[in-house]
């Protein structure tokens, strides 16, 4: 008898563990290069974190194709779960503030980097980093927002401070088909801004960037020629997501007393500009930082977000894909081919 008990149990503690085995990307180095593949996992495999969450919908950030594709040093140590976002529900939480049942979503604070992230059914993560999802966003409409459009918020957040007001004329948005210009042309446009964006895909992306509440389409090829310290004064307030010398054109176009929002740098990390617009025409530049953004103002955010983003974004602009999609999607992401969100269901 002993021996069919211990038999017995044996096969009920393999069920349980199988029942609780999950499926996440799993990013391993070998030979210096990223390999990434889909792994069963269990709970004990989680990192610390006081808070676990059934994942429903994680996303894909430009930062997710970096590290997923090994192209950026984003992952700081291997094996990772990537997934820099991440929505989903409570499973079982130590920390008062969050009980099983409770719609949470997570970006940045080096989730899918130092901390294994989202593209996994299951994370364990520290309560300090999730928001309680806001009224009127489900978990798929939250990784359609994702880290991309929060940066595009705090970036349309960074031009009200600066106290840059639709009459004072049209704002430009730099890379805007991708995930934060997107978000960010569709946010000013319901503020009553006038919006013109800049994409190398004109003919691809004009008119959903029309819908999306664009009244000027510019080729970025006019912003890849050398910059002149000052040019003609062209527009109130600028969101830039792409850097290196379209950054120093935009800065060169500003009004004066005008303030640039720059959080991005997909068309490099440098900036060969001059001090002119700053000397000369009051200019502003504001760093974006969306990854160690505060607590509250994330909570405020997202709750403008939710308050703001019209049912059209969320017919237009995004992409589903399952996990296994998420190696080939990271490739063309950091190709500039992926176009306005692309979420991962899990
Ligand atoms: P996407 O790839 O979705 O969008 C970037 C867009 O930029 C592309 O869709 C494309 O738009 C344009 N683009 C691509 N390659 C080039 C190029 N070589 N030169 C000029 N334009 C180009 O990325 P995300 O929207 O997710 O991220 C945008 C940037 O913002 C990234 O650099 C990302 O790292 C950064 N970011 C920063 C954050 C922060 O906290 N500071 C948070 C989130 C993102 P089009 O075809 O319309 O020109």
């Amino acid at each position: 008898h002993s021996y069919i008990d211990a038999k017995l149990s044996l096969i009920i503690m393999r069920l349980i563990l199988e029942k609780q085995m999950f499926a996440a990307l799993v990013l391993k180095q070998v030979e210096k290069k990223t390999l990434a593949s889909i792994e069963q996992l269990d709970e004990s495999q989680l990192p610390e974190g006081e808070v676990l969450v059934a994942v429903d919908y994680s996303s894909l950030n430009y930062k997710d194709g970096l590290a997923i594709t090994g192209k950026g040093k984003i992952v700081r140590h291997f094996p990772m779960v990537p997934g820099i976002d991440l929505a989903g529900s409570v499973l079982a939480s130590d920390d008062a503030r969050y009980q099983p049942g409770d719609a949470v979503v997570l970006t940045g604070w080096g989730v899918g980097e130092n901390h294994w992230g989202g593209m996994a059914q299951k994370a364990k993560l520290k309560a300090d980093w999730l928001v309680p999802l806001p009224q009127g966003l489900s978990a798929k409409k939250a990784m359609m927002v994702g880290t991309a459009g929060f940066t595009a918020m705090l970036c349309v957040q960074a031009l009200i401070d600066a106290e840059i007001k639709p009459e004072h004329g049209t704002i430009l948005v730099t890379g805007a088909s991708g995930g934060v210009g997107s978000v960010a042309v569709s946010l000013l446009a319901q503020l009553g801004y006038s919006v013109a964006a800049v994409t190398g895909r004109v003919q691809q992306n004009g008119p959903l960037l029309e819908k999306l509440g664009a009244s000027q389409i510019i080729d970025r090829s006019e912003f890849e020629q050398a910059a002149r310290p000052l040019e003609k004064q062209l527009w109130a307030g600028a969101i830039d997501t792409v850097g290196s010398k379209i950054l120093a054109k935009v800065l060169a176009q500003m009004d004066y007393n005008s303030a640039v929002a720059a959080c991005g740098l997909v068309g490099g990390f440098d900036l060969p500009t001059t001090v002119m617009p700053f000397i000369l025409r009051n200019v502003r530049l504001q760093g974006i930082d969306s990854v160690n953004c505060p607590s509250a103002k994330r909570i405020a955010a997202w709750e403008q977000l939710a308050k703001l983003l019209p049912a059209s974004y969320f017919e237009q602009a995004c992409t589903e894909i399952s996990l296994s999609q998420a190696p080939k999607y990271a490739e063309n992401i950091t190709n500039g081919q992926t176009t306005g969100r692309v979420v991962i269901k899990l």
